[in-house]
């Protein structure tokens, strides 16, 4: 039988500053509705300079018109959003887009097709003399690595360098915030990986606060120093990735970082009946529906020596290296995914016996 893992579902709201510099960004409170529907809801966040964070979630979830309402695009109806400690918009309130000091980046980058790379990096540069903003334009496409490409036309362009290009013009008139909207999505895999890490070093560098959104969590966890996860405009959860993945706060960010196992049940005498075996739940209601979530590497398989525990069938496996990918056949007939890394000599069809890792095992409420 095992515990529930400690679940504290802390849901931290912005962070106290510490030091004299104020937040790259602050939001606070900030909520909007469209006709009727409020699409962001109370939310609120922090992120100091050279930071990234990640707001993360399904489509739909209003991480696109909190962007919009950072960037000065929509106005604000409830809340305020500070940049680099300046009040830029609330109710009543907004300073333009254009003076807000932040950098955007969107999936459809569209650079100037009549421009040339060194001119489109250019563009938002009119203010500075020419020798000076050839200088800049110089050092920017060095840092992106497309220093040869600088009189070369877009179209000729691989997504990749278009992608480093757009950065370099974002760049331009140093942001104190880089706002990124899925920009990354349009790139195919490796690249994506390469061109946003690349990006994402340089805003670190540059001490831009930056706010990456994107629905794919995997990406969240890689790129993200906080992740906030959103879900029907609200933020349920912010934290470092470790953190939403030893405590999650709900069964959607517990579902973020892979496949997961789930079950249904009620709490009876303090335990919850599941196929994988008895589960102690010490803060829910006698009587609570729950939901029981099992990571695949929280399912831990040894061979059937008549010890106690649940017994399974192997159906399938597949080797991947180091890590063995598992499904089981429980005695009620459902099935389970198992991620096991250590050795393991059980063939498909032999039977095993489960145990559980709590550390990979939690109950929530269900909906
Ligand atoms: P996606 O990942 O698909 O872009 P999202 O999380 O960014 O989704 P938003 O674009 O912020 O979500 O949209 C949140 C909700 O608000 C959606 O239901 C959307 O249809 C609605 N919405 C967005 N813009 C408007 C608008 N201008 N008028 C009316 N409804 C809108």
């Amino acid at each position: 039988m095992l515990q529930e893992t400690e679940r504290t579902g802390v849901i931290s709201g912005p962070r106290q500053e510490t030091g004299a510099e104020p937040a790259g960004l602050a939001i606070e409170e900030l909520s909007h509705s469209f006709a009727a529907r409020r699409v962001v809801d109370r939310v609120s966040l922090a992120i100091r300079r050279g930071e990234v964070h990640c707001l993360v979630g399904p489509s739909g979830c209003g991480k696109t018109t909190t962007l919009r309402l950072v960037a000065g695009l929509e106005p604000v109806q409830e809340g305020r959003i500070l940049i680099r400690g300046r009040l830029v918009a609330e109710p009543g309130f907004s300073v333009p887009p254009e003076r807000r000091r932040v950098g955007l980046m969107f999936q459809d980058f569209a650079l100037f097709p009549h421009l040339t790379v060194a001119d489109n990096v250019a563009f938002g540069l009119r203010h500075l003399d020419r020798a000076a903003r050839d200088r800049r334009v110089g050092e920017l496409l060095e840092r992106v690595n497309m220093t040869a490409y600088a009189a070369v036309y877009p179209h000729t362009l691989s997504g990749g360098e278009q992608q480093r290009v757009a950065l370099a013009r974002a760049l331009a008139p140093e942001p104190d915030l880089m706002l990124l909207d899925e920009a990354f999505s349009a790139l195919d895999t490796a690249l994506r990986t390469q061109i946003r890490e690349e990006a994402l070093g340089i805003l670190r560098e540059a001490g831009t606060a930056t706010l990456l959104v994107t629905h794919d969590a995997e990406e969240a966890i890689r790129a993200g120093d906080v992740i906030h996860a959103m879900q029907q405009g609200r933020i349920v959860q912010s934290g470092a990735p470790a953190e939403l993945y030893a405590r999650p706060a709900n069964s959607f960010v517990a579902g973020f970082f892979g496949p997961v196992n789930r079950f249904r049940g009620r709490v009876r005498s303090g335990l919850v009946a599941t196929p994988l075996g008895e589960i102690r739940v010490a803060r829910l209601a006698e009587g609570e529906a729950v939901e029981v979530i099992v990571r695949p590497e929280g399912i831990r398989l040894a061979r059937c020596d008549g010890s106690r525990g649940s017994r399974a069938r192997l159906v399938a496996r597949r080797d991947l290296g180091p890590v063995h990918v598992i499904r089981l056949q429980l005695a009620d007939g459902s099935q389970v995914k198992v991620r096991e890394t250590g050795a393991i000599d059980v063939a498909v069809g032999e039977e095993v016996t489960v145990a559980l890792d709590s550390r990979h095992l939690f109950v929530f409420p269900a909906d």
